[in-house]
């Protein structure tokens, strides 16, 4: 039978070159110097190989082992080879630490760039990755664990397996904070941290009800302290070579990030030492939660961007009613709304790295503090709608495993999730704007950059200062408010540095109102043809 209409895979193609906003914006973040390490990345993502590991490691989850053949406890998880191809290009291209290895302008978003560009193939083995990168400021908060840890987090090479961290080529961080009582409000924490006596020693006795990727060699976790709620670094293996008493419960059974291994562990007078100052735990660990939030947005744009990459190329080579769907002008409209959504996001996402990088400037500092709670709350939802659009326009061959779609879809809601959900977020943005007013100054500095060129973000932004001054039921009115500010902020950021057609179609759409419920329906311009062709990767 002779099979007809059906696309080519997406395969063979570099990521980064056919990402025209990601190119653009590493040079403008002042990251041109990692531009052949991204390209490296672009490369091997688009292999057939690497698409291989990332599906291999959805379809075969981690597996549990508490005992060992004799009925002692060992508490390991078991990962398919495919994870750990996956996890050592991550961490051999420096994506857990290239910040903290190469302190220069632009670390941070040339691994914003890479971390993006890599989590295309798979999304679940990013969680220690993740993790890891994050780790490094909180635990610079205290000198002797820092000189201590930090060589070993950030060498390049990925070596799995339970040993003393002494003996190890490198090492992997987690975080363990959420308990069956409560995870938003982690001041309800339960787990006891017992001085020795001995320096920061203590012993942690408690639960934790979500502990992701606990194969990792150490983790930052919250207990309570004689002092109050603490922030202690836990070893999976004490120094000489025993085994710390971290127990592994069982696995969850995830939505998605399956290939991720998310635990129940209980701790039973285990052994840890103190990181920052006791009382202090929030205070300490929020350093680790900031870079992990960057990464949520970071993660949210990379679905975004696969699932569109997606859309375009199968569109642009399946035919219906005598046209190729790329050539429909609804499907024009679909494709075209939601590269407006990828490319808004991509390029506040590395505006966002941006500041991390000049985070030693106050006016940076400032704007990275509320910017960044609008873009993860804002970009973790948008994400969910946008791969399920890129879904459909696949068809039935969306729903189908083989297509990479179900894997995003189940993806994409984590983001939002983990690092503060959704309302948690909105309500941090609230807490920002009154604890640090120089956060809203800096914030609306940076969208006023873009006063003056667009009538329509000049009238949407009086219109919310004018909003932001009322403080009746500002909770009640959070995410409103939390939706329009990132609106806001994109739609400055796009006219100053997008495509001219993108951002004419988001004032259009996003800021003036002329559009409707779901994608598809922006309004019709013979421009958003060039959108689409713009985020379609050209394999041919
Ligand atoms: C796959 C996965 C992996 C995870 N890995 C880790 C990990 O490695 N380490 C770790 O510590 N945690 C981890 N978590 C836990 C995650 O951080 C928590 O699930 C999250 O913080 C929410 O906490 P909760 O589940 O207790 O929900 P709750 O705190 O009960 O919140 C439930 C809902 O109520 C909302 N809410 C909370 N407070 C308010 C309020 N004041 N007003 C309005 N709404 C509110 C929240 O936004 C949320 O929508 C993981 C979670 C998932 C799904």
């Amino acid at each position: 039978m002779v099979n007809t209409n059906q696309p080519p895979p997406l395969v063979d193609y570099n990521l980064f070159e056919a990402d025209a906003p990601l190119r653009e914006s590493l040079e403008r973040e002042g990251a041109a110097w990692a531009q052949d390490l991204v390209f490296d990345l672009g490369r091997l993502a688009g292999t057939q190989e690497a698409i291989d590991w990332g599906f291999q490691a959805d379809a075969n989850p981690p597996q549990l082992r508490t005992h060992d053949r004799f009925g002692n406890r060992i508490d390991e998880v078991e990962f398919h080879p495919a994870w750990h191809r996956l996890m050592e290009v991550a961490i051999g291209h420096g994506l857990h630490a290239l910040p903290w290895r190469e302190p220069r302008p632009g670390a941070h978003a040339a691994r914003a760039a890479a971390f993006y560009i890599w989590s295309q193939v798979e999304g679940g083995h990013g969680c220690p990755v993740s993790m890891t990168y994050a780790a490094v400021p909180a635990l610079r908060q205290q000198k002797d664990l820092a000189e201590k840890w930090e060589p070993l987090i950030t060498t390049l090479d990925y070596d799995p397996g339970l040993r003393p961290a002494s003996t190890k080529r490198g090492v992997l961080f987690g975080m363990a904070m959420t308990e069956r009582q409560g995870g938003s409000d982690v001041r309800t924490n339960t787990t006891l941290a017992v001085p020795t006596g001995t320096g920061g020693e203590h012993l942690l006795t408690g639960q934790k009800w979500f502990c992701s990727a606990p194969m990792c060699d150490a983790f930052l976790v919250l207990a309570q302290a004689p002092g109050g709620l603490t922030c202690f670094l836990l070893p999976r293996v004490l120094p000489d070579g025993k085994r710390n008493n971290f127990h592994i419960e069982r696995l969850k059974d995830k939505l998605g990030n399956r290939s991720n291994a998310s635990a129940e562990i209980v701790l039973q007078d285990a052994w840890a030492m103190m990181v920052g100052e006791e009382g202090r735990g929030v205070r300490t660990i929020i350093e680790m939660v900031n870079h992990t939030r960057l990464d949520c947005v970071i993660g949210s744009a990379s679905l975004m961007r696969q699932a569109v990459a997606q859309a375009t190329h199968h569109t642009a080579h399946r035919s219906a009613f005598g046209k190729l769907l790329s050539e429909q002008p609804l499907m024009v409209n679909v494709l075209a709304d939601i590269a407006v959504e990828s490319e808004a996001t991509t390029i506040l996402m590395m505006r966002l790295a941006g500041a991390f990088d000049r985070a030693s400037d106050p006016a940076e500092s400032h704007f990275r503090r509320l910017a960044l709670a609008v873009a993860k709350y804002w970009t973790c939802k948008r994400a969910v709608a946008v791969v399920a659009e890129a879904l459909e326009c696949h068809g039935g061959n969306g729903y189908v495993e083989e297509s990479i779609l179900p894997r995003l879809y189940r993806e994409a809601p984590v983001n939002s999730l983990w690092e503060g959900s959704g309302n948690v977020n909105a309500l941090d943005v609230l807490r920002a704007m009154s604890r640090e007013p120089e956060s809203t100054a800096a914030f609306f500095a940076e969208v006023d950059q873009a006063k003056g060129s667009d009538a329509r973000l000049d009238r949407a932004v009086a219109d919310l200062k004018r909003d932001l001054t009322n403080a009746a039921d500002a909770e009640s009115r959070a995410r409103r408010v939390v939706e329009r500010m990132a609106v806001v902020l994109q739609g400055s950021l796009l006219l100053r540095y997008g495509d001219p057609a993108v951002s004419e179609a988001f004032c259009a759409s996003r800021i003036e109102g002329d559009w409707g419920h779901s994608f598809g329906t922006l309004p019709s311009s013979p421009e958003l043809a060039s959108i689409v062709e713009r985020h379609r990767p050209a394999t041919n």
